[in-house]
């Protein structure tokens, strides 16, 4: 029988069918007056679906069993101290790299005068307006409140509010381990099933990957096109030149020496299907079943560390959205002719940072963060107009980033946590 096509070679294929019939077909292009964008929607949306209606059981069960492996408070206080370390360390080299870029370059500035004067600066659509209005400063207080949520159930009934899902699931897996017998038991067995049965519809689900990627992406395509990109040439070239560098320079060094791997490209062939379906889906939440079992069937990172490290990753650490505030932010300001000294810059950064965490997994999710940016510094929410033609696209690219950071992390720790401890069972880590 001949060998089936690898997993991510067939969502590549299906990826650049997608641009292909995006771009031929157009957004007005129909098949017996059946407008092809809305079959592209569909088999989207049903791909989409079925791994988002995953992402509750799928984030409680492997963060509970995540913790019953590691066993001891000391061990679960190691891990989460590594991985605080990781994420905190290197969302701030992606954001100083996007700095650096934005201060370079100053995409902003277009011919000696600020990029505002030169391109009308777009109103924001309404339905964008609603969802950024009433985002102050407050708001990192509310990411903060709503890490204790009053009511589990309502939160988990929310995929954006999965950060309230992590922390009852964190303590939840903590204290069950310290009841007695037969519950303790009992309940580890429940959750090793519930974790096993969700791994096992992730495989169902990404038979249909290829299709329901070419689904998404044809539609992006076909409804955006390539023409608007062009005013906005400079601010994509920086993000995206800001993107690459972390991931193609800054990420494969930590893997090399803070991982001891010697060949990071390994890793990124192991974790392929992830990071193309992170790029299709623009969502890190509903790639979190990928990415587990890439991290785990593929790369051999062992469970009790993905089940820890990545549903928190998906959530909390995120490289790419973070570069991409901080690099708007600051070509917004250089577009409406704003002087950003040291102390603002700084300011900038720090909230890239912190909003970064309280961003949801979902597409566009940044959009909110940017506006809490704009008016730390001064700027109207109108000046998010400017930007949203391009935002698109680098959702797909900044999305893919944030996932491969939480898998180099899973994997930096894990080989860490490992040297230090060598009698670790590995044998939780089940290879391709
Ligand atoms: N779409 C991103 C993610 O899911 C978040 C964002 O930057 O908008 O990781």
């Amino acid at each position: 029988m001949a060998r089936r096509l690898a997993l991510h070679w067939q969502i590549l294929i299906a990826l650049a069918a997608a641009v292909a019939a995006g771009v031929f077909g157009g957004p007005d292009a129909a098949i017996g007056g059946l407008p092809l964008v809305e079959v592209y929607g569909f088999l989207g949306t049903i791909f989409l679906n079925a791994l988002k209606m995953l992402i509750v059981p799928l984030i409680a069960s492997s963060i509970i069993v995540g913790m019953v492996g590691m066993g001891d408070s000391a061990a679960v206080g190691r891990l989460g101290i590594r991985t605080l370390v990781y994420y905190t360390v290197t969302t701030l080299l992606a954001i100083l790299t996007g700095l650096v870029l934005v201060n370079v370059f100053q995409p902003g500035i277009i011919g000696g005068r600020p990029a505002g004067e030169v391109l009308h600066l777009g109103t924001l659509p309404a339905s964008v307006a609603q969802k950024v209005e009433g985002h102050g400063m407050g708001e990192l207080v509310r990411v903060i409140l709503r890490m204790i949520p009053e009511n589990v159930v309502a939160a988990a009934s929310d995929n954006g509010r999965m950060l309230a899902v992590i922390v009852f699931s964190l303590l939840f897996g903590f204290f069950m381990m310290r009841i007695p017998e037969p519950g303790a038991g009992t309940l580890k067995a429940f959750w090793q099933g519930v974790l096993d049965v969700m791994m096992g519809i992730t495989d169902l689900v990404m038979r249909i990957a290829p299709l329901g990627v070419f689904g998404l992406v044809a539609k992006t395509v076909a409804n955006t096109g390539f023409a608007a990109f062009r005013p906005l040439l400079g601010f994509f070239a920086v993000v995206v030149a800001g993107l690459l560098f972390h991931s193609a320079v800054t990420l494969p060094l930590l893997l090399r020496f803070a991982g001891g791997i010697r060949n990071p490209y390994d890793h990124v062939k192991a974790m392929a299907p992830a990071l193309l379906m992170a790029f299709s889906s623009s969502s890190s939440s509903a790639t979190l079943p990928l990415t587990l079992e890439c991290a785990e069937r593929r790369a051999g990172i062992p469970r009790r560390i993905a089940s820890f490290v990545l549903p928190l990753g998906a959530t909390v650490n995120m490289d790419g959205t973070a570069l991409y505030e901080c690099v708007a932010a600051m070509f917004l300001a250089q577009a409406y002719g704003l002087h950003m000294g040291f102390g603002t810059q700084f300011v900038v950064v720090l909230m890239a940072l912190l909003t970064s965490v309280g961003v949801a997994g979902v597409p566009s999710a940044s959009l909110v963060a940017i506006t809490i940016i704009l008016s730390a510094i001064g700027l109207p929410l109108e000046a998010l107009g400017l930007i949203l033609v391009v935002d698109r696209v680098l959702d797909m690219m900044r999305t893919a980033v944030n996932v491969f950071s939480d898998s180099c992390g899973a994997a930096i720790i894990a080989r860490r946590l490992d040297a230090g401890n060598p009698t670790a069972d590995a044998t939780d880590a089940e290879p391709a």
